[in-house]
C-alpha cells in the first residue's frame, strides 16, 4: 500500500479510497495506491502555491540547481531499488528499467546545470529608457504523466519546471506511479521544501481531470493519447493557461537502396520492440526502396524473429504490455492486419515460462503492398512494424508525411544530399539520419508537429517553455 505526497506529507486520499495496482508480468494485484480526487488535487495545488510564496519561492536559482543535483545523485544511489520498482510496475526488462532510472537521474543533472543559466536581455529602446527581460516561474505547474516511461517522463516534465522555480503537482498514470512516489520521497530527503513537488495518484478522469481544470494552476504538461490531449487543451483554455502536449506518433523510417544494412536493421528492430512498442517515438512504419527490398527484408526478418518477450528477470528484448486493455488493443491490430491481407513476414516469440496471466503479445513484422492499412495510420503502441515499398525519393517523402502525426522520423542512406533533403522535408519534431534515437537524449529539444502535439520538452528550450518573460521598462531620463 502506497501513499501520495502532498505538502511534504505522505497521505491517503481524502475519501480513503484506494486502487489496486496490477503487475503486468503476472496479471496479479500486488499493492494499492490512493484514489485521489478533486479534494486532494485542491490540497496539492494550495500546497504548491504556499511553497511558491514561502520557502521554495525564496530559493535562489543556483540553490535550486544544487537541490536538483542532489536529487540526481540520490536517484543513482537508489538506481537498483528504483529499477526493481519500475520493472514490477511496468513489466520492463530489468536492464531497460535500470537505463530508464539513469535517464531520470540525467534529467535532474541536466536541468540542475540549467537552473541559473537562462539569462534575460537588455534591449535598446528610446533615449532615457533601460529595458530588461527577466525569466520568471509560471507558478504552479501541472504534470500529467503516462505509464510507458513513468520515471523518465517524470524527469523530463518536472525537472525543468523545478529548475525554473515553479511548484509542481504531478498526476502519474494509475497503471504505473510507484517509481514517481519513491523519487518524490527522495526529493524531500535531499531538501526540497514541502509543497515544491506534490504527487496526487488516482484515475485520469478523476484526479487528472480535476488537476487540469483547477483554477489555481498556471501551466499543464501532458503526455498521452490524442483523445485525452484534446480534453487537456480544452481544460487549459478554461483557465487561459499554456499547455505542452506530447501525443504520440506514427514515425517512419525511410530506407534507400544505398542503406548500410548492418547499421540499420538492429536499430530499426530495436526502435519498434523496445519497451514492447509502447514508445511515442516508436518507428512503426518502414518505407523501403524497391532496389534493396528483398535483401533488406530478409535481414530485417531474421533480426525480428530473434525478438523475445519475457519477464523483467529474464531480461530479454521486451516485457509484457502495461495492462489487459492494451494487450487486447495490440492483438486487435495484429488480427486486423491479417484480415486486411497484410503478409506476416516474421514474428518474435513470447518466452517459455512466462506467467500465463501476464499481458504478453507477439512482436509482429508485416509487409503491405500499399500505404493503406489502418495499421499505418493509427498508433498501435505495441511491437508491430509494417513495411511498405516505394520507388522514388519524392514518393518516400509523401508517404512519410501521410499520417496525422508528426513526432519523429529517420532517413537511412549514404547520399549526403538526400540525407539533408529528406530530413528537411519530413513533418516531424525530430529526424534522425542513419540512426534512431527513441528515448534518452535529454539535451535534444523534443515534441511534435501536426496531431503529435505542440510545445517542446527536453533540452534547454524546456526551461523557456516552463517560465515566462517579464519585460521591465525603466524611464530614468537621458
Ligand atoms: P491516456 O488516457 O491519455 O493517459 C495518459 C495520462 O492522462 C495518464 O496519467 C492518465 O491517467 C491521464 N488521463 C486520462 N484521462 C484523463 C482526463 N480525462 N483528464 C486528465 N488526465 C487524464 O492514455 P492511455 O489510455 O493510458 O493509453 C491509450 C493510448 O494512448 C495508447 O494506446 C497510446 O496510443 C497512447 N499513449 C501515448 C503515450 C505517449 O507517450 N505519447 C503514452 C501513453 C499512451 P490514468 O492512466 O491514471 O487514467
Ligand atoms: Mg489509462
Amino acid at each position: 500500500m502506497n501513499q501520495m505526497i502532498i505538502d511534504g506529507q505522505k497521505i491517503d486520499a481524502a475519501n480513503q479510497q484506494t486502487l489496486d495496482v496490477i503487475n503486468p508480468t503476472t496479471g496479479q494485484v500486488f499493492t494499492t495506491i490512493p484514489r485521489g480526487g478533486a479534494e486532494d488535487v485542491d490540497r496539492a495545488v494550495k500546497a504548491a502555491r504556499k511553497a511558491l510564496k514561502g520557502d521554495w519561492g525564496k530559493v535562489p536559482a543556483f540553490e535550486r540547481g544544487r537541490l536538483l543535483m542532489k536529487l540526481s545523485r540520490a536517484v543513482m544511489d537508489h538506481q537498483e531499488e528504483l529499477a526493481q520498482i519500475e520493472a514490477r510496475d511496468t513489466g520492463k526488462p530489468l536492464s531497460t528499467a535500470r537505463n530508464d532510472i539513469a535517464v531520470l537521474s540525467r534529467y535532474f543533472e541536466f536541468y540542475a546545470g540549467g537552473a541559473d543559466k537562462l539569462h534575460g536581455d537588455t534591449i535598446p529602446f528610446l533615449n532615457g529608457y533601460s529595458v530588461q527581460t527577466v525569466h520568471e516561474p509560471l507558478g504552479v505547474t501541472a504534470h500529467i504523466i503516462p505509464w510507458n516511461y513513468p520515471a523518465q517522463m517524470f524527469g523530463r516534465s518536472v525537472a525543468p519546471a523545478l529548475a525554473m522555480g515553479n511548484a509542481a503537482v504531478v498526476k502519474p498514470a494509475e497503471d504505473a506511479c510507484l517509481s514517481i512516489l519513491r523519487v518524490a520521497e527522495l526529493a524531500l530527503e535531499v531538501g526540497f521544501p514541502a509543497g515544491a513537488l506534490n504527487i496526487v495518484t488516482g484515475l485520469g478522469e478523476e484526479a487528472g481531470a480535476a488537476l487540469s481544470r483547477h483554477p489555481g494552476i498556471n501551466f499543464i504538461s501532458f503526455t498521452g493519447s490524442n483523445e485525452v490531449g484534446v480534453l487537456i487543451q480544452q481544460a487549459a483554455a478554461l483557465n487561459a493557461v499554456k499547455c505542452v502536449l506530447e501525443l504520440g506518433g506514427k514515425s517512419a523510417h525511410v530506407v534507400f537502396d544505398d542503406v548500410n544494412i548492418d547499421l540499420a536493421v538492429p536499430a530499426i528492430v530495436r526502435g519498434i520492440v523496445h519497451n514492447t512498442g509502447q514508445t511515442c517515438t516508436a518507428g512503426s512504419r518502414l518505407l523501403l526502396q524497391k532496389g534493396v527490398y528483398d535483401r533488406f527484408m530478409q535481414a530485417l526478418a531474421d533480426e525480428f524473429a530473434k525478438t523475445r518477450a519475457g519477464t523483467p528477470e529474464m531480461d530479454l528484448t521486451c516485457g509484457p504490455v502495461i495492462n489487459r486493455k492494451q494487450m487486447e488493443r495490440v492483438n486487435r491490430f495484429i488480427e486486423k492486419g491479417r484480415q486486411e491481407g497484410l503478409k506476416v513476414v516474421a514474428e518474435g516469440a513470447v518466452a517459455e515460462g512466462v506467467p500465463a496471466e501476464g499481458f504478453f503479445v507477439t512482436p509482429t513484422l508485416f509487409a503491405a503492398e500499399r500505404h493503406e492499412s489502418e495499421l499505418l495510420c493509427q498508433e498501435i503502441f505495441g511491437p508491430v512494424l509494417v513495411v511498405v515499398p516505394f520507388e522514388t525519393e519524392a514518393e518516400a517523402i509523401e508517404l512519410a508525411n501521410a499520417t496525422d502525426y508528426g513526432l519523429m522520423g529517420a532517413v537511412w542512406t549514404e547520399n549526403g544530399g538526400r540525407q539533408q533533403r529528406v530530413a528537411r522535408s519530413m513533418e516531424a519534431g525530430q529526424v534522425y539520419i542513419n540512426s534512431f534515437g527513441a528515448g534518452g537524449g535529454v539535451e535534444l529539444p523534443f515534441g511534435g508537429v501536426k496531431r503529435s502535439g505542440h510545445g517542446r520538452e527536453k533540452g534547454f528550450i524546456a526551461l523557456e517553455e516552463m517560465s515566462t518573460i517579464k519585460t521591465i521598462v525603466h524611464h530614468h531620463g537621458a
